[in-house]
């Protein structure tokens, strides 16, 4: 028999399960992935970028193996029973996703006359196979992380050494630079490159020499001391378990294995409540504030706050901000400016490389206090954080060129300088005293 490999969020070759099921099963197999405008249109021009160097890579290992990565473009239901008829494939395998545009996908394609299978990989757990007793979903990441690291994993699986595609069938061509215009938001210059092949350099990299030190130093700005997997674990260039496996075998590596899991309880959240992206997780009667020129100003990273302006300047060269600059930032725009998180989110969204429904709004919705943190009304002393985890200012002055001459003492309180640095703006709300007032 014929199986086809819808391909989507888990572009590479290893352990991925759907793939490997496909092998074991079938004469013949057909790897897809639909360019799909419905899709692209909401994709950032940065993750379309990451995505096209991603099919490359993923088709120039599929080709080592024999076979080849069929592309093709338009509405990716039609597309993937299309190429299934031609192909008279018996059945369509995916790996198992959260998101409402993926749920949606599957349901159409079992209306379908075809078998349809979906697989785990998107995840290290599956969402909503660990449960609390008596509720559907962990709505609190503390238990949900004491239960998740219970459970035993399931084995990766081996890539398929080698295999053929069905006679017949026209590859077809990889998208060009032209398909990131299809996007929203600007490209930044200094992003990752996407793919497998990128991906595993990366990992490499990281487990060994960074992962020793994650505990000590992740939090901190300037060293710039995290894994930077973000965007491979979101377009499944890395298989989480593996990452999580690698992270296992380490000496100090269960710190970063709780981020992971972090990432996983997002999903649940999500698969449980899959409006995560645009409704109050937890309601709020919150009075929020349509500012539109102190958004310009966050969104430009030209706010007068230097840690805040640091973390939006990073996403935009970069299309990626560090963990604790998007709380900084985060924080600054719905606790201090009061503006709405979803505005702060989808800004988010526009631009970050490892932008991904479930982790980007449940993040936002955390922050905004409508989420899953336990103390939905903590406040952020942007100064204090500032200091603490930016003390010599290195964060600033690398991503706020104005400010690159201050030291230490005074690059996080400009305004108190007798001459304010030339072209940086004076700050948008007062923040003297951890707690702000407007101006
Ligand atoms: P590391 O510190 O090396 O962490 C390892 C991995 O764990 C990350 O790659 C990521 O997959 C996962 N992880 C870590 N922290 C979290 C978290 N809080 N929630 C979910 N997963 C986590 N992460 C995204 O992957 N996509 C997003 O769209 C996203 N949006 C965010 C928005 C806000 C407002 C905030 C506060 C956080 C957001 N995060 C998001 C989480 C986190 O900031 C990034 O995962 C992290 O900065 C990526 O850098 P890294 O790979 O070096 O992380």
């Amino acid at each position: 028999p014929t199986t086809v490999v819808l391909f989507t969020r888990d572009l590479r070759v290893r352990d991925h399960p759907a793939l490997s099921a496909a092998a074991a099963r079938s004469d013949a197999i057909l790897p897809l992935f639909v360019l799909d405008p419905a899709v692209l249109g909401r994709s950032a021009r940065n993750r379309i970028a990451y995505l096209r160097h991603a099919l490359a890579d993923l088709r120039a290992s599929l080709r080592r193996r024999g076979a080849d990565l069929v592309v093709r473009q338009g509405d990716t239901v039609t597309e993937t029973l299309r190429a299934a008829a031609e192909a008279r494939a018996e059945a369509v395998f995916l790996s198992e996703d959260v998101s409402l545009t993926a749920r949606q996908r599957v349901r159409r394609l079992e209306g379908a006359r075809i078998e349809v299978r979906t697989f785990p990989g998107v995840t290290v757990v599956p969402p909503l196979e660990i449960t609390p007793s008596g509720r559907a979903h962990y709505a609190v990441f503390t238990p949900y992380w004491r239960a998740w690291e219970r459970r035993e994993w399931r084995p990766a699986v081996e890539p398929p050494e080698r295999f053929a595609l069905p006679p017949g069938i026209a590859p077809g061509p990889l998208p060009d630079q032209d398909l990131d215009r299809s996007g929203t938001g600007s490209l930044s210059p200094h992003r990752l490159t996407g793919g497998e092949s990128h991906a595993r350099r990366r990992l490499n990299t990281w487990i060994a020499e960074g992962i020793a030190d994650y505990e000590r130093y992740h939090d901190a700005l300037g060293a710039a001391a995290t894994s930077r997997l973000s965007a491979d674990l979101r377009f499944g260039c890395l298989s989480p378990l593996e990452v999580a496996s690698a992270a296992g075998a380490c000496e100090g590596g269960v710190p970063y294995i709780r981020q992971l899991a972090w990432r996983d309880f997002h999903h649940q959240v999500t698969a449980a409540f899959p409006d995560i992206a645009r409704r109050d997780y937890r309601p709020r009667d919150a009075r929020w504030n349509d500012d539109e020129g102190a958004l310009a100003a966050w969104r430009e990273g030209r706010t007068g706050i230097p840690v805040v302006d640091a973390g939006m300047r990073q996403l935009l060269e970069e299309g990626f901000m560090h963990n604790r600059a998007r709380l900084i930032t985060a924080a600054f725009l719905t606790r201090e400016l009061r503006i709405h998180w979803r505005r702060g989110g989808d800004h988010f969204h526009r631009l970050l490389l490892d932008g991904d429904v479930a982790d980007n709004y449940g993040n936002w919705q955390w922050v905004a206090g409508t989420g899953n943190d336990t103390r939905p009304n903590r406040r952020f002393n942007l100064l204090r954080q500032a200091r603490r985890f930016d003390p010599q200012g290195d964060y600033v002055r690398r991503h706020v060129p104005e400010l690159a001459r201050l030291d230490a003492a005074d690059v996080h309180t400009p305004w108190r300088l007798e001459r304010t640095p030339p072209g940086y703006p004076a700050p948008l709300v007062e923040i003297e005293g951890g707690v702000s007032r407007p101006r």
